[in-house]
C-alpha cells in the first residue's frame, strides 16, 4: 500500500502489546495484541462480558491496564495528557449535563479542549438534525437525540481516534444511517474509529478490520471478508462470530480461533495464541 511519506512514518493509531486487565480474580482482558492504522474503521466484536469495555477503558485512559503496554498515537495510555486530545469517546450512556442545552454542553466540551471553531459546531449540530433542538435543556431530550450529541461531542475535536461503543443505539433508521455515513466520512479524513457493537450488519458495512474477543482474547481478526471466506462460502459476520465464540463440547472453553490475516483457522492457535496472558491483578476494580 503506497502511503504518503510524512504518514508511512507515523506510529498506528492505537497499538497494544500483551495487554492484560484484571479486576480482582476476575481476568477481563488477556494479553491482547493489536495495531489499528490511522483511517481505519476496527470493528471490535465479542460475547457479552468478553472483556470489549474493559479494553477501551483502558485505551481511553479510564482504567489502568494490569500488565502490557499500550498506545495511542504513538503516546502510552498512561500518560493521559500526552493522549487525552487524540482521544474522543462515546460510551453506551452519553456524558452529558441535563441542566445545560445541548448547545451548552457542546461549548462546554469545547472549552475544556480549547477547542473554538463554532462552525464546526453548528455544521455537527445540522448534520445530526439536532440544531433546531440545541437551545433546549438536554435533560429534554429523547434517548436518541442524547446519542447523538454524545457523538457530536466525542468528534468535535477531531480526533486522531474515536472509540464508540454502540453508537447507533436507539437511535431510528434515519439517525442510525447518519451515523453510519459519519463514520464512513471522519474514516476517509484520517480518523481512525473503534467501533464496538452488537449490530452485525453495520461492522459488516463499515469495518475495514474485525477482531472478535471471546473471554478476554482476541480469536479472530481480519477483514470482513476474510474472516467470512475463513468458515465457509456465503458465510456472514454473524456465522463467524458463531462460530469463533461457541464453547467446546468438552467443556474446555476455548473457541475455534481464525486468524485470517495468517491464513490460518484452527482451533488452538490464531490471535488467541499469539498473546502470552498475562494475569497480573489490579487494585483500581
Ligand atoms: P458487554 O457486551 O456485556 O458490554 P463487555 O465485552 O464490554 O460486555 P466487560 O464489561 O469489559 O465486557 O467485562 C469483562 C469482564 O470483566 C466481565 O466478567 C465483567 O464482569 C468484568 N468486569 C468489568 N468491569 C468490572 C469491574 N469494575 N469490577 C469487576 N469486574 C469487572
Amino acid at each position: 500500500m503506497w502511503l504518503p511519506a510524512a504518514r508511512s512514518h507515523m506510529p498506528p493509531a492505537i497499538e497494544t502489546e500483551d495487554l492484560s486487565k484484571s479486576y480482582g480474580s476476575t481476568t477481563a482482558v488477556r494479553g491482547l495484541d493489536l495495531s489499528v492504522p490511522r483511517g481505519e474503521v476496527y470493528g471490535f466484536l465479542g460475547p457479552n462480558g468478553a472483556g470489549k469495555t474493559t479494553t477501551i477503558r483502558m485505551l481511553t485512559t479510564l482504567t489502568s491496564p494490569s500488565g502490557g503496554e499500550a498506545y495511542i498515537a504513538g503516546e502510552p495510555v498512561t500518560d493521559r495528557s500526552a493522549v487525552v486530545d487524540e482521544l474522543g469517546f462515546l460510551p453506551e450512556t452519553p456524558p452529558v449535563y441535563g441542566e445545560l442545552t445541548g448547545r451548552e454542553q457542546l461549548e462546554y466540551v469545547a472549552g475544556l479542549r480549547e477547542f473554538d471553531d463554532w462552525d464546526r459546531i453548528e455544521r455537527l449540530l445540522e448534520r445530526f438534525d439536532l440544531a433546531d433542538d440545541a437551545d433546549r435543556r438536554v435533560d429534554t431530550y429523547s434517548k436518541g437525540m442524547k446519542q447523538k450529541l454524545g457523538l457530536v461531542q466525542a468528534l468535535l475535536h477531531r480526533p486522531t481516534v474515536v472509540f464508540l461503543d454502540e453508537p447507533t443505539s436507539g437511535l431510528d433508521p434515519r439517525a442510525a444511517r447518519t451515523v453510519r455515513d459519519v463514520i464512513a466520512e471522519v474514516a476517509a479524513e484520517d480518523t481512525t474509529v473503534f467501533l464496538s457493537t452488537h449490530i452485525l450488519p453495520v461492522v459488516e458495512e463499515l469495518a475495514d478490520t474485525v477482531g472478535v474477543l471471546y473471554d478476554g482474547r482476541l480469536v479472530a481478526e481480519g477483514s470482513p471478508a476474510e474472516l467470512t471466506d475463513g468458515v465457509e462460502a456465503g458465510s456472514t459476520l454473524e456465522d463467524v462470530f458463531l462460530e469463533v465464540t461457541e464453547e467446546s463440547p468438552e467443556g474446555g472453553g476455548s473457541p475455534a480461533a481464525i486468524d485470517a490475516r495468517s491464513g490460518r483457522g484452527d482451533s488452538g492457535t490464531g490471535p488467541a495464541a499469539m498473546g502470552s496472558g498475562n494475569e497480573s491483578t489490579s487494585d483500581d476494580g
